[in-house]
């Protein structure tokens, strides 16, 4: 069946609550060109979407590919033109045709959703469906694009520390599974305001979204905005799907899977590798395309850590797989010095930036011997947009070259208690080679 005609090459903004970042239609300007985010459902990639990525990066871009922390892709360093990548992108079914069901379509699933070897409970119908209401439904295109729901199945390997809007999380009861939800945070620092049985999960999405709607000014872009003016308790009255009460002290507890080297399912090994410092070439998608093609299930997974899971492999294969992968230059093992930072775009590439994170990251990296993935986020201005949750070691640009030393603290909001000022990498290197509990609060 041909492709339905590009409706616009450029969104109109329906939402009361417009969106400078970017997406696959609304593609925003920064220094080293346009950046366009292509949103993947639950994070997965197919082996040939992976491969057109590749192609519409050299093609329409300077070919550098991100992977993001919301386990999505973009495309950096974008030309003119833009009607053309978009259509590109939308021909290998990488986004809706409807340019207004492209921004809200933020939910976050487990890397490993459906296979992994803890899971409680396969999300992957129910985030279909989910999916399928946020981009069909004109209503929730109101919604603002960072607005975002995480669906967590209890799996080993998940990201619990992003806060979102809201969340559900499963657990089980005798027979029956229940989803536990919360707002405006995340499942491992609840609280859970509540749970449903799993047949309820998508009432009770469309009863918080519309809750939502029916009471949030157009300032208030997120659920802990309007939670800051209005009563949670009010606000669950209200909800039009009725809930029981979750059971007393309940937590999401935390698996800690790494998401680095073969990693389990409940039949066969994923292999979960990482392009350094988030990005990927045209030739290493191509070569995690041609792996998961030949050995996987054909698909990719991304994911929060800003990496990508090949699922469905035999162990020989993932040996393998992390020979070729490793020619390519990526990270296939949690000891990969430079598996221990991440960093934002920085100067080079963002106009906001006052260091180049990605250069002092290489050099800081070289020096640590952590071993503790994610250990250190380099941000090169005060918003962090590279990092959702608060990393043990934050180093925050104030110039060139120079770098303010957070260390995490859960009693202290933002990036944690200051430890030190006006550090090059090499100064904050040295008083960062420590095992990660020596400065983790
Ligand atoms: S954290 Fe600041 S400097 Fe870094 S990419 Fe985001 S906006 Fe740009």
């Amino acid at each position: 069946m041909p492709d339905a005609p590009l409706k616009q090459a450029q969104p109109t903004d329906r939402s009361p609550r417009p969106s400078a970042c970017p997406g696959l239609w609304r593609i925003v300007a920064a220094r080293d060109g346009g950046i366009c985010r292509i949103k993947l459902a639950g994070g997965l990639l197919l082996a040939e979407q992976a491969e057109a990525v590749a192609l519409a990066a050299e093609r329409y871009a300077g070919g550098v590919i991100e992977a993001t922390n919301r386990a999505n892709l973009q495309i950096r360093g974008i030309g003119a033109d833009h009607a053309g990548l978009i259509e590109h992108l939308l021909a290998a079914g990488l986004g809706p045709r409807d340019a207004a069901g492209d921004d809200v379509r933020n939910l976050m699933l487990s890397p490993l959703a459906g296979l992994d070897a803890g899971m409680l409970y396969d999300t992957q119908p129910l985030a279909g469906q989910i999916l399928h209401l946020l981009e069909t439904t004109p209503r929730l295109h109101q919604l603002s694009a960072k607005f975002a729901v995480q669906l967590d199945g209890g799996e080993h390997l998940a990201m619990l520390e992003h806060p979102h809007d809201l969340w559900l999380s499963a657990i089980r009861q005798g027979a029956q599974t229940w989803l536990c939800f919360g707002l405006a945070g995340c499942p491992a620092h609840g609280p859970a305001l509540g749970m449903v049985p799993a047949e309820q999960g998508l009432a009770l999405v469309r009863a918080v979204l519309e809750g939502f709607l029916d009471l949030a000014t157009p300032e208030q872009a997120r659920m802990r905005q309007l939670l800051a003016d209005y009563p949670v308790a009010r606000f669950l009255q209200g909800l039009s799907v009725r809930f029981s009460d979750a059971p007393a002290g309940w937590r999401r507890v935390a698996a800690h899977s790494p998401w680095l080297g073969v990693l389990a399912q409940h039949q066969g090994t994923a292999l979960g590798v990482a392009p350094p410092l988030g990005r990927l070439s045209p030739a290493m998608l191509r070569a995690l395309a041609a792996i998961a093609r030949q050995w996987g299930d054909g698909s990719l997974r991304l994911t929060p850590w800003q990496s990508v899971i090949i699922p469905s492999l035999a162990p020989h294969q993932a040996d393998q797989a992390v020979q070729a992968l490793a020619a390519q230059g990526m990270l296939c093992a949690t000891d990969h010095p430079l598996a221990q930072v991440t960093a934002c775009t920085g100067a080079s590439g963002c106009a906001k930036g006052l260091a180049d994170t990605k250069a002092d990251a290489v050099t800081l990296a070289a020096q640590l011997r952590l071993g503790t993935p994610g250990a250190v986020h380099l941000s090169a201005c005060p918003r962090s947009c590279a990092a959702a949750h608060v990393a043990p070691a934050t180093l925050l640009a104030r110039s060139p070259g120079r770098y303010d030393l957070y260390l995490r603290d859960a009693r202290v909001p933002g990036f944690g208690r200051l430890r030190a000022s006006d550090l090059t990498p090499e100064e904050a290197g040295a008083m960062l080679d420590l095992p990660t509990e020596h400065f983790d609060d």
